[in-house]
């Protein structure tokens, strides 16, 4: 079953949508929605994400929310928070890491925040012999605020939608998709757009220019950081992209391992766009915020190299192989290690986090 004709007739209806609409739906439909179908992770699904590659990619992020719980006076209760955990293989390394800290396994609560019921269910059996109690929600504003929170997004605000603004004779306006010959097109508003929607340095840009811009993500961020204002604590955002302001298009599918075109089967493929850190940082109004660097340059900071070598030593040849392939998919500028990137936001006085240049 295909959401293609739920969408024709929206269309019909009341006429093209934005491309934040299009790509909620396709990923959020409570039916046919990508993320809401069921295993859009892994080796059967569109991708493959740094948790899957290995397990010292979770365990190295365990070992960063351990510090900085030490980081901020050690609290005796904080809420330890994942969005979008997927099939909960962060987590899992993650929990493994608590372990070797009874007062800090003791103080964790865990709160997972996922819409699909069906990865719930699959982080619910994969974390089913948790010694932390785990709390699911659908969305940050169900979290309480009653104690710190440390919270880790991995390949989450990459899945939040964005919009898409092209630059006319007369100025921006809002790429939308319609229907063309009885097919999904890209088209562009009639209407011009809000100039304030697009980011000043990038408001000049040459005719036909395409901007993205991302308030859901934004939305994100500032309740996050709103937040570890006021209850304490810090955020640690790792996903794909780059330092804006920056014109050009990244709205794309991913369909078994391949790139697609997005809009072919909507609701079968996995929709995203980069992540524009600046937008994040500026959406973490007046807090401390460290980053973006390249996830190779974090994780190598964190000790993956030297993580690597000790399993390395204790393997056999074609598993020491594996964890060799695993590290420089992780951190090899021509794999993840660039074009992924890592971004804090802490409180105030806490620790430096570790894996960051201070
Ligand atoms: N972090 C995981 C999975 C990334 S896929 C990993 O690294 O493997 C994106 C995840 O975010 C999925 O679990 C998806 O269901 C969830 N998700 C997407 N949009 C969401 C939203 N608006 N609110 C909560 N979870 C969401």
């Amino acid at each position: 079953m295909s959401l293609a004709p739920l969408i024709r007739r929206m269309i019909a209806a009341d006429g093209p949508l934005p491309l934040d609409k299009y790509m909620s739906l396709c990923l959020g439909h409570p039916e046919h929605g990508y993320y809401m179908k069921g295993e859009p992770v892994g080796a059967r699904g569109a991708f493959t994400t740094a948790p899957e590659v290995s397990q010292m990619f979770g365990e190295l992020i365990g070992a960063w929310c351990h510090a900085m719980w030490s980081g901020t006076g050690a609290p005796s209760k904080f809420y330890w928070v994942e969005l979008g955990p997927g099939r909960g293989t962060l987590f899992a390394d993650m929990l493994r890491i608590a372990q070797l800290d009874p007062a800090f396994q003791n103080a964790a609560h865990a709160v997972l925040v996922e819409t699909s019921p069906k990865l719930q269910q699959a982080q619910r059996s994969r974390l089913a012999d948790s010694r932390i109690p785990i709390r699911w929600v659908e969305s940050v504003d169900e979290l309480s605020a009653d104690a710190p929170v440390i919270v880790v997004a991995n390949e989450f605000f990459d899945a939040l939608p964005v919009r898409q603004a092209i630059k006319g004779a007369r100025g921006w306006h809002e790429r939308v998709i319609g229907e063309i010959d009885g097919a999904l097109a890209l088209g562009a508003a009639p209407a011009l757009l809000n100039e304030a929607l697009i980011q000043e340095p990038l408001r000049d840009a040459p005719q036909g220019s395409v901007v993205e811009f991302a308030p859901a993500r934004d939305a994100a961020t500032t309740a996050l950081a709103r937040r570890i204002s006021t209850q304490g604590g810090a955020a640690l955002i790792v996903d794909y992209g780059y330092e804006g302001p920056k014109p050009g298009e990244t709205f794309q599918a991913m369909r078994a391992h391949a790139f697609a075109n997005p809009l072919d089967n909507p609701g079968d493929a996995d929709l995203t766009a980069y992540v524009d850190f600046a937008a994040l940082k500026r959406a973490a109004t007046g807090l401390p915020v460290f980053g973006p660097i390249g996830q190779g340059e974090f994780l190598s900071r964190l000790g993956l190299h030297e993580r690597a070598a000790r399993l390395k030593a204790k393997a056999q040849p074609a598993q020491a192989a594996e964890i060799e392939a695993a590290a420089h998919r992780l951190t090899h500028p021509d794999a993840m290690g660039d074009l992924f990137k890592a971004l804090a936001i802490c409180q105030e006085n806490a620790g430096p986090p570790p894996g960051f240049p201070t």
